[in-house]
């Protein structure tokens, strides 16, 4: 790629990591106004729209709209706090070489710029045969608020990948999350006393042991493309007034991790049955990030290897949840793809980093998938699907409105609708 090209996405990443977005917080708007003027300065319109005061989504399209497919590039806005442990200020880039450090690098605002990068390049071509969306979403560190926003005021497309850092690989899958509290509960009282006492900590080892088992249960029956559904303990609490009294209730926590195919009501289901007949035991499960997979064989992951040069035939896990599900729970079609990796460049660590060249590819790589994907290249494609809500099946409820021509005022029921498109 040009040094010219390489230094308008250092240029913006560097902005974009000097407006901090932490979540929480969130306090996103800074960095999605930081695009937007980025994004102005090339020519580009780019809407920003709060979900939640100081919450922000950006999205900014380009290409010809009810033609062909829809591609949106999508990453996210906000960052992690930074923790203690860096160099040096984390919200201040630092380059040394290739290497770019600061919180955000790589999870996820390296991504969000080479997109960004790629959509100005896309929109100086004469004919890209669809629509190509640049999706900056808030919130994903968190709940995917943005991303859910996104889609409830409307948002479709055919096809989204999301950046986050995969190492370029194409990968089409990832776990679910469930957070199960186990809550026992007994007679507590004079630690003197005892033996008119039912402490819940003495129930504890049999329902430890229950769920150990079940976690065995899980690890022998791995997805063939995200390994194992998991179960872990990650919180054991029981505490009394004071050290010379029983408490009268003990709480465990629980991290479930759904592979996909499993629901959040089958995995309630299943540690109820696992704890079945003991008493004073109560379950609450409480659903996070959904699992999500998409078919390997789909034009989009084809278009995503084709411009990366992968020779996986397979599908790939993406390790960490993400906003994939959050689109493909729409029908869109849904991949992961961007530079470094989730362990090696320190994502949600202390001196988090990235290779400028590493983004410089993930642009170009973006840029020649969406070309790849919009025109049907080499038969990697099939013709683009006829008029059917984008995304959806031609019965889907989601809403969807073209947007009007300019100058033409949208009639009443595009105006509730018209969101997001
Ligand atoms: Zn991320």
């Amino acid at each position: 790629m040009e040094t010219r090209e390489r230094a308008e996405l250092l240029k913006l990443l560097t902005e974009l990591v000097a407006s901090p977005s932490v979540n929480p917080p969130g306090d996103e708007l800074g960095a999605a106004r930081v695009l937007q003027a980025h994004l102005r300065s090339a020519g580009l319109a780019a809407e920003v729209r709060e979900f939640e005061p100081g919450r922000a989504n950006l999205v900014a399209r380009i290409g010809e709209p009810g033609r062909g497919r829809r591609l949106a590039l999508c990453s996210h806005l906000d960052v992690v706090p930074a923790g203690d442990g860096w160099g040096g200020d984390p919200f201040r880039l630092s380059r040394a070489g290739d290497r770019l450090e600061g919180r955000g690098v790589c999870d996820a605002k390296g991504q969000l710029a080479a997109m960004a990068r790629a959509l100005v390049r896309l929109a100086a071509r004469p004919r890209l045969g669809g629509e190509v969306v640049l999706v900056a979403v808030g919130g994903e560190e968190a709940g995917a608020t943005g991303a859910k926003a996104l889609v409830e005021e409307g948002f479709t497309a055919d096809a989204v990948v999301v950046g986050e850092p995969t190492g370029m690989r194409v990968c089409t899958a990832h776990k679910g999350r469930a957070e199960v509290t186990v809550r026992v509960t007994g007679t507590g009282g004079h630690a003197a006393a005892v033996r008119d006492l039912d402490p819940p900590v003495a129930r504890l080892p049999e329902v430890l042991l229950r769920l150990e088992r079940l976690a065995a249960e899980l690890a022998a029956a791995p997805h063939p493309v995200v390994g194992p559904p998991t179960l872990a303990v990650t919180r054991v609490s029981a505490r009394a007034a004071n050290t010379a009294t029983v408490p009268q209730e003990a709480t465990l926590v629980l991290d479930r991790r759904l592979v996909p195919g499993e629901t959040h009501e089958r995995v309630d289901a299943e540690i109820r049955r696992a704890l079945d007949g003991l008493a004073g035991v109560e379950v609450r499960t409480r659903a996070g990030a959904h699992p999500a997979e998409q078919d390997p064989g789909h034009p989009l992951v084809r278009a995503a290897r084709a411009a990366t040069g992968s020779d996986a035939s397979g599908g790939i896990g993406f390790p960490a949840t993400c906003d994939q599900y959050v689109f493909a729970r729409t029908g869109a079609a849904c991949v992961v793809l961007g530079a470094g990796d989730l362990r090696e460049n320190r994502a949600h660590a202390a001196g988090e980093h990235v290779s400028l060249e590493a983004l410089a590819e993930a642009s170009a790589a973006y840029e020649r998938l969406a070309l790849t994907y919009l025109a049907g290249l080499a038969g990697l494609a099939g013709p683009p699907p006829a008029e059917t809500p984008r995304g959806g099946t031609p019965s889907s409820a989601t809403p969807w409105t073209a947007p009007a021509p300019a100058g033409t005022a949208p009639d009443t029921a595009q105006e509730t609708q018209r969101t997001w498109t």
